[in-house]
């Protein structure tokens, strides 16, 4: 190699800041990701990603299925398909989410690659730098990260242990259309949400439909948590409610499993076409296996019987940690209290600071998500998210106790004068 070549490809970081997009600025890594390496020493209980626990997932079951598909489907699982998505797999996502009201048609389905492809190509066809996109107060931060990449302005909408504020989504809308702002969709996970752990009701789902409608601000439904709650069933869709202005995403990564990366979008006619085309400009066409292995453990194993064992292995750690809460957090602590999905959130006196706590927390050999991270206005320093999905119900007891400690210490260091009783 010469050195001439050699020189272009050792490149100083400041010249290569240069060289990038400028949307490229916008891609940072997100509190969560730098936060993994850390969470996932075995010494540490992890109580911060999210991500879904397989042990309920019978492996010998999925390893036949995958099997069978091969030796029987060899050549179309391991072939190129369409772009849009395996037509028969469609057909049966039509039948998941006829389980929350919605009837579709399959031609209306975009399989993607995961529900967080879903998210980037709904970006990359709607929003231009400076566009509005409202969000909860606070939001999943993988969709932060996406839309900051398309350099959108996120504007956060007021939540409360109810979800979404219908008045405070209006008022937003009000001041940012009198500022001549260009609004283009509202995001939101109503279901057992990412990361308060929150379930927007029925009446407060139609609310906001209308509002939406109204305004014609089209609403992106995120609802990979819906098949999880535990005590009763979610209300239905919002989708279900309105096929025009609903862009609806699904995903079998917390129903069957994450690694298949299989998730889908369900939009109204007018948008198949442009989304399509994002979508094999990216990925040509998603896996034809995974979204094959999906389809035969659809049709062959009992998919429904196996959401509800998730739904029971989630629940018994959710007790644990809400039960653990309760025993050891400080009375000047409030946290929700999710009826499904994999989520807490806590709020603490507001003069601590989740994020400066965190290092401290791992020496207590605990982990979980500061607030800030799920803001993109760097609001939530005094919150954090707890997710129970993962370790077992003693490790989370273990975890919520050493938390407790860290918190109780933080709390009399800054002298904040709360209560430090246990509730
Ligand atoms: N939306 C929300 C609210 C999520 O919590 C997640 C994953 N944690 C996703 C989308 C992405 O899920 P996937 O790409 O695995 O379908």
């Amino acid at each position: 190699m010469s050195t001439s070549i050699r020189r272009h490809q050792t490149g100083d970081p400041q010249n290569l800041e240069e060289r990038f997009a400028t949307r490229a600025a916008g891609m940072q890594a997100s509190e969560i990701r730098s936060l993994f390496a850390v969470a996932s020493r075995p010494e540490i209980v992890s109580l911060a990603g999210g991500m879904p626990n397989l042990s309920a997932l019978p492996m010998q079951m999925m390893a036949s299925v995958v099997h069978d598909l091969i030796a029987t489907n060899g050549a179309e699982a391991l072939q190129y398909g369409s772009g849009q998505g395996h037509p028969k797999l469609r057909e049966q996502i039509c039948d998941v989410m006829a389980l929350e009201g919605i009837r579709a048609n399959p031609d209306d389905i975009i399989v993607t690659t995961g529900s967080q492809q879903a998210l980037d190509l709904i970006s990359r066809i709607f929003i231009d730098p400076g566009d509005v996109v409202l969000v909860e107060a606070p939001s999943y931060v993988g969709a932060l990260g996406t839309f900051r990449q398309y350099e959108a302005q996120v504007v956060h909408v007021t939540m409360d242990d109810q979800g979404l504020v219908p008045e405070a989504l209006r008022q937003a809308i009000i001041s940012l259309r009198a500022a001549r702002q260009k609004i283009k969709f509202l995001y939101l996970i109503p279901n057992y949400q990412n990361p308060t752990g929150v379930l927007l009701p029925a009446d407060r789902r139609s609310e906001i439909l209308e509002i939406c409608q109204g305004e014609r601000i089209f609403v992106v439904e995120d609802n990979p948590y819906g098949l999880l709650g535990f005590d009763k069933p979610s209300p239905n869709a919002m989708r279900a409610q309105d096929s025009e202005n609903v862009i609806y995403l699904g995903s079998f990564s917390k129903t069957i499993a994450a690694g298949l990366r299989v998730g889908w979008a369900l939009v109204p006619p007018s948008l198949k076409e442009k989304l399509v085309i994002a979508s094999e400009s990216s990925i040509l066409c998603p896996s034809n296996f995974t979204q094959l292995t999906i389809s035969s453990y659809l049709a062959d194993q009992p998919w429904r019987d196996q959401i509800a064992s998730f739904c029971e292995l989630y629940k018994v750690r959710r007790d644990a940690m809400l039960e653990s809460l309760q025993e050891h957090f400080p009375a000047s602590a409030t946290w929700t209290k999710p009826g499904g999905g994999f989520y807490v959130w806590v709020n603490l006196p507001p003069e601590i600071d989740t994020k400066l706590m965190v290092p401290k927390a791992i020496v207590a050999k605990v982990a979980y998500v500061p607030g800030t991270a799920f803001y993109a206005d760097g609001f939530g320093t005094w919150a954090m998210r707890l997710s129970y999905c993962h370790p077992t119900p003693e490790r989370i007891r273990e975890g919520v106790k050493a938390l407790s400690h860290v918190v109780k210490q933080e709390i009399e260091r800054r002298g904040s004068g709360y209560s430090i009783g246990n509730k």
